[in-house]
């Protein structure tokens, strides 16, 4: 069976939910304009923009977020999600790291995903000048 943690390491993890404000434009969150989120499920922020209830804190989690960070967790609006949520890509996604997803896992105790690759060996000394 595939380990779908191994594809989606967001399965296991959820700590950018726990850590960041997600915000977006207040039309996401809109029918009338096509917005997808559910509006009763965001808070309004600023006159533009709108964020998932329960980001805006100090201890931040987001209301749609369930199960325990850094075990199972899933999004329960997950196909209805802002773009700012389907726009953070976990680090390593395409190849390309992603510091603040490295932040967020930190925050909670976890690695990050990329093995920060090993700074080059110094040589001990100079390599002794070669015969002309
Ligand atoms: S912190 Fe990174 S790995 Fe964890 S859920 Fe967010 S994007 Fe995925
Ligand atoms: S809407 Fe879903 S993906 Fe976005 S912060 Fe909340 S739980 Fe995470």
């Amino acid at each position: 069976m595939t380990d779908v943690s191994a594809l989606n390491p967001c399965i296991t993890c959820g700590a950018c939910c726990a850590f960041f404000r997600a915000s977006f434009y207040w039309t996401e969150a809109d029918e009338q304009t096509g917005g997808t989120v559910p509006a009763h499920l965001t808070e309004p922020l600023t006159p533009h923009l709108v964020a998932m209830k329960g980001t805006t804190t100090a201890a931040p989690r987001c209301v749609c977020l369930q199960g325990a960070i850094g075990e199972q967790v899933h999004c329960s609006i997950y196909p209805q999600r802002s773009s700012t949520c389907r726009e953070f890509p976990y680090s390593g996604e395409n190849g390309q790291p992603n510091e603040r997803c490295d932040k967020a896992r930190a925050a909670w105790g976890l690695p990050p995903l990329i093995t920060p690759s090993p700074s080059p060996v110094e040589p001990d000394s100079p390599a002794p000048p070669r015969a002309a």
